[in-house]
């Protein structure tokens, strides 16, 4: 059996719903789809918290906005009459829930996290509703399944939580395996789980990728399909090297640093779940389902090049922290890492010296951080300071730790263009090599280095 996930932008409009319904007809193993919200539905449902909190009467035009969009696409895609009308009535349960949600924000101008977890999830609620009638009309057995009452259960941590995977798996077990084993398909939410207690919890924005993985760990599947609107991974972002290529297979690790760096082709936590049971996963094009797309395995295929992409991140920035003695003051770290995790900063990558620390993290909590670290200037810490205009350059490849010369190669690609190469981290990384230049450098950097690895090799 196989987990098929699609994202906000194969639900986004009739045509795309109507494609992603038929990818899901045409497969014929037993299969459990994973769905996404439909397109801007959980940002609308953000800026529904927000305005609540600030203007009850938009609350009205909000949940007006919310319910057409599923209407429509509900009358468009359904045509069974009695199967239509009883979509609109499971549609109209939620969306009657949603609105009082809303109201009781409105009226005790507080949105606790467990609010906020609650009222995100209700995009995907919606869609699995919606998809479920529409597999019905076309003639399957389907049945909407919400995460939290099928027990995807997960720590407390509500905006960005983490699986109890025996739990999962126990429940999956009982509320899931049965419904495959009728020949019906499960259509069930992603992006959420919920407390040992039932509270709705979040695995954090755009993590629908990862609750498809942790789902498909829960039931052991045999493969994951993620279903996008692009055919996979590239050997670099296709807008700044047109000649970019396609690549076939990639090992876990590697997909995991591409994620982080840059390709935002998957979800970054998504292939932790899938490596203890080996289970494959699959980029797929919902465009174009016949091509094979990237595959994700436990695999471990060094290319001739080394290098099978070269990608970067714009959104970060990097802290300085220097003082003479940093690099013999035992707890430093720990006390930098526990300022910065109270903000609930994320610490991307630390590249450190006897005098220096530079820690990575994301642009939009720079401001935050510096402020946090600012004060701990005293003694052994001279200054802080926060670099803005930095991108952080990644190439991934199975074999870069242990092939001579390819450091050397690599940033003599970047040398020639008379770029300079500001920090560097190597060795950390069996799979990854980053290193960091100034924003206006990128594209010339990408591109030199995907032109010396790849096109002129080739
Ligand atoms: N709908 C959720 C979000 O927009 C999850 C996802 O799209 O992956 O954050
Ligand atoms: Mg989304």
């Amino acid at each position: 059996m196989k987990v098929m996930k699609f994202g906000g932008a194969s639900l986004k409009d009739k045509t795309n719903f109507c494609k992603t319904a038929n990818i899901i007809m045409s497969e014929k193993m037993p299969k459990i789809p994973v769905l996404s919200a439909i397109y801007g539905v959980t940002d609308l449902l953000e800026a529904c918290i927000k305005d609540s909190k600030n203007n009850e009467t938009l609350i009205k035009s909000h949940i007006e906005e919310i319910k057409n969009r599923h209407y429509i696409m509900a009358s468009q895609c359904i045509e069974n009459l009695s199967i239509l009308n009883s979509t609109l009535q499971n549609l109209d349960e939620r969306i009657q829930k949603l609105e009082r949600l809303l109201y009781g924000i409105a009226y005790t101008e507080e949105v606790t996290k467990k609010v906020y977890s609650l009222i995100l999830s209700f995009g995907e609620r919606l869609a699995v509703v919606t998809m479920a009638g529409v597999l019905s009309s076309l003639g399957a057995e389907a049945q909407y399944l919400e995460s939290d009452k099928i027990g995807i259960i997960t720590d407390s941590n509500f905006e960005n939580a983490s699986p109890v995977m025996p739990l999962v798996i126990e429940n999956c077990a009982k509320n899931v395996l049965p419904l495959l084993d009728k020949g019906i398909i499960p259509v069930i939410t992603g992006f959420f789980g919920c407390t040992p207690e039932g509270k709705t919890t979040l695995f954090g924005r755009n993590s629908s990728d990862y609750s498809a993985a942790v789902i498909s760990s829960g039931i052991k599947a045999s493969a994951l399909e993620i279903w996008k609107d692009v055919d996979g991974f590239m050997s670099a972002d296709p807008k700044i090297v047109p000649n970019s290529h396609l690549i076939d297979k990639l090992s876990y690790y590697e997909a995991a640093e591409l994620s982080y760096f840059g390709a935002k082709i998957l979800h970054p936590r998504t292939v932790n779940p899938l490596i203890k049971h080996s289970i494959p996963l699959y980029i797929k094009n919902f465009n174009s389902p016949e091509k094979i797309g990237t595959e994700v395995g436990a695999h471990e295929h060094q290319k001739e090049t080394i290098i099978k992409s070269v990608t970067y991140n714009e959104n970060i920035s990097v802290l300085k922290i220097e003082g003479s003695g940093v690099g013999s003051k035992p707890g430093i770290i720990s006390e930098i890492g526990s300022r910065l995790s109270h903000l609930g900063v994320n610490i991307y990558s630390i590249i450190t010296s006897q005098t220096c620390i530079n820690l990575l993290i994301d642009k939009k909590t720079s401001k935050i951080s510096y402020d946090a670290l600012k004060n701990m200037e005293n003694g052994v810490i001279e200054s802080v300071s926060l670099k803005d205009d930095e991108v952080v350059i990644a190439v991934v490849g199975i074999g870069i730790d242990r092939t001579p010369g390819l450091a050397a190669k690599l940033f003599q690609s970047v040398a020639q263009k008379n770029i300079n190469i500001e920090m560097i981290s190597l060795g950390a990384s069996e799979v990854a090599i980053y290193f960091i230049v100034n924003q206006k450098d990128l594209k010339e950097s990408v591109k030199a280095i995907h032109d010396d690895f790849f096109s002129k090799g080739e």
